[in-house]
């Protein structure tokens, strides 16, 4: 495996699938090389924690950064490059350009987290343009995030070939994320209630359905913290509507002070 700081002209010449991470590598980040690893494309993992996607100062401090065990996973797993580069590598002088996430940006996780999406597709597009990768993946547990940059990739006429990989969980339910490093295990133990949530409502709406069933339940769950339950139409991310056919419900909480989301997308059963 290369580890580079820098994208250089071997690269650029190659067929790059891409899978871009803030590193603390979790069997989430693996499923994702994994799928990479059927296209039969030279893999890249990259590590960059990006700070311009933090609306607080102390998350970005405090996100995990286990860089030499994330190395040697990567090392282990035959990735062709871990690409770590430096903030002013991503971010030289001028040399990028901030993209606005638009109306979607601003709401949902967006809403609880001001200029998050901005940063996220400012990176990514940045990452997509130094790289020029023939594929890239995203996982879905990040479903807003994935919408938005499926979106982008449209607009901006990138003809990157965007991959969603499926949400990896523990026994629980619990979604991973880098980010239950820094649950206590009772915390991970409430975290777990997110899933359940999710496929409570899930039903709740699929019996009923009604949009309020799920404003019932979330009042059930007030204690653990939920900062958001919404339920949208997969292919609009907007409000549902009677063409609705795939719906996903979207769920944000705040757990010992960490903020974790999950999601459930389902279709209803004869109509
Ligand atoms: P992150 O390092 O959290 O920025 O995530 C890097 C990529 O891994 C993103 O595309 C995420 O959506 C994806 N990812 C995060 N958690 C999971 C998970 N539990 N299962 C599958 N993919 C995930």
């Amino acid at each position: 495996m290369k580890i580079i700081k820098e994208i250089n002209q071997d690269i650029l010449d190659s067929d790059i699938f891409l899978i871009p991470t803030m590193g603390a590598l979790h069997e989430g980040h693996l499923s994702l090389i994994e799928e990479g690893k059927k296209f039969g494309l030279l893999i890249m993992v990259s590590i960059f924690v990006n700070e311009i996607q933090f609306n607080q100062e102390e998350d970005f401090i405090s996100y995990p950064r286990p860089i030499e065990d994330d190395i040697k996973i990567l090392q282990d797993l035959n990735v062709d490059y871990l690409f770590i580069p430096e903030n002013n590598y991503i971010y030289s002088k001028n040399a990028f350009e901030t993209i606005d996430s638009g109306v979607l940006g601003k709401q949902y996780e967006g809403s609880s987290r001001p200029g998050h999406f901005d940063g996220v597709l400012t990176v990514v597009n940045r990452l997509f343009e130094l790289i020029n990768p023939k594929v890239a993946i995203f996982g879905k547990k990040d479903a807003q995030q994935l919408f938005l940059i499926k979106e982008m990739n449209k607009e901006r006429g990138l003809e990157i070939e965007i991959i969603e990989g499926k949400t990896i969980r523990e026994s629980s339910g619990l979604a991973l994320s880098s980010r239950n490093l820094l649950l206590s295990d009772r915390g991970k133990e409430k975290a777990a209630l997110l899933y359940r949530i999710l496929k409570e409502v899930k039903k709740e709406f699929s019996d009923r359905r009604e949009l309020d069933a799920f404003e019932l339940l979330s009042s059930r769950y007030l204690n653990i913290g939920i900062d958001y339950l919404e339920i949208l139409d997969l292919e609009t991310f907007s409000k549902p509507t009677e063409k609705t056919d795939k719906y996903i419900i979207l769920v944000a909480a705040i757990i010992e002070d960490v903020r974790l989301i999950d999601n459930i997308e389902f279709k209803l059963e004869d109509e």
